[in-house]
């Protein structure tokens, strides 16, 4: 068995982002729209502010009531897509049950849309286009190159079928030419299809849903739950010390896939500033 080191590539990601950054006359700028003052939202908007701050982009930070209107959010958001100094708008999910989150992800400027959640970005992807790659499945992608993990012909088995998660790294190992199959909580016999899986990718929110009986010899795991255990301590989808001896290649958690995440944000919203700021011959990621 051989880490997947999401920790040390993200590293890699981030200094490459600062460096293209220094190089550029102007600074991107990254808006996160936060909604109320969930404890876990208000942790992840930081963490993403500050990972910002250290590329050298600049991190708005637009804070809203708990109790704001749809309505209200989407001339909030209106308002940041014409911002000419706000290149990537990213609204923190979940929000409060009075907002559709649909609506308020339709809302946003697909070109300053780097979470990759617009129905256009999702539609592009599905049919192959380029187009911003929402960050986990992005990250998860980006790990599986690293780590010399050929997709073509082979088997993989999603489990989880989430917009933000399972769909896009779905569509994402289909473009790759990989064999898909698509799991989720109405998925019979599900420890049958997930051994068939020469790539497992988990995405469901369940600690420890896939044990080692789940797993083929030689399969690549990559784990992308984040689950917190009631002793506060994080933890994956997958039963790591059981299944990391069958597993030829497996994300830890944390260090995994989470790490990942974030770098692709900052990757996205380089991408959005050339896009918007520079001429096509001037992009590079
Ligand atoms: P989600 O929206 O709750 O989706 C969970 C998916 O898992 C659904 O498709 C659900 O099926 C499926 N599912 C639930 N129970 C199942 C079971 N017993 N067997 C098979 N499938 C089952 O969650 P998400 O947003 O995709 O997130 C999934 C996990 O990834 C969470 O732990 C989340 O914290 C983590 N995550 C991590 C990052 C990161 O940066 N590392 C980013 C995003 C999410 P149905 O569709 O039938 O309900």
């Amino acid at each position: 068995m051989k880490l997947m080191d999401g920790k040390k590539l993200s590293a890699r990601v981030k200094d490459d982002v600062k460096r293209q950054a220094a190089d550029l006359k102007q600074t991107p700028c990254l808006a996160v729209v936060l909604v109320g003052s969930d404890p876990a939202s208000k942790l992840y908007v930081e963490m993403k502010e500050a990972a910002c701050k250290e590329a050298g982009m600049r991190a708005r930070n637009v804070k809203l009531a708990e109790t704001i209107g749809e309505d209200e959010l989407i001339q909030a958001i209106e308002k940041l897509n014409a911002d000419d100094g706000v290149h990537g708008i990213l609204v923190q999910l979940p929000l409060p049950k009075q907002i559709a989150e649909e609506k308020i992800l339709e809302a946003i400027d697909p070109a300053k849309d780097v979470d990759g959640l617009h129905p256009l970005n999702a539609g592009k992807l599905a049919a192959g286009q380029p187009v911003f790659i929402p960050c986990t499945p992005k990250g998860i992608m980006r790990l599986l190159e690293e780590y010399g993990v050929k997709l073509e012909g082979k088997h993989a088995v999603v489990v989880g079928r989430s917009v933000l998660l399972g769909k896009p790294v779905a569509a994402l190992l289909l473009n790759g030419n990989a064999t898909v199959t698509i799991c989720h909580s109405k998925t019979k016999n599900l420890d049958e299809i997930t051994k068939q899986a020469d790539v497992l990718v988990a995405a469901v929110g369940r600690p420890k849903l896939i044990g080692a009986e789940m797993v083929k010899d030689g399969a690549v795991v990559i784990d992308a739950g984040t689950n917190r255990l009631p002793d506060g301590a994080l933890c994956g989808d997958v039963d790591f010390e059981a299944v990391k001896d069958k597993a030829s290649l497996i994300t830890p958690v944390p260090g995994g896939v989470g790490p990942m995440t974030i770098a692709m944000l900052l990757e996205n919203t380089l991408l959005a500033f050339k896009n918007q700021t520079l001429g096509k011959e001037k992009r590079r990621c």
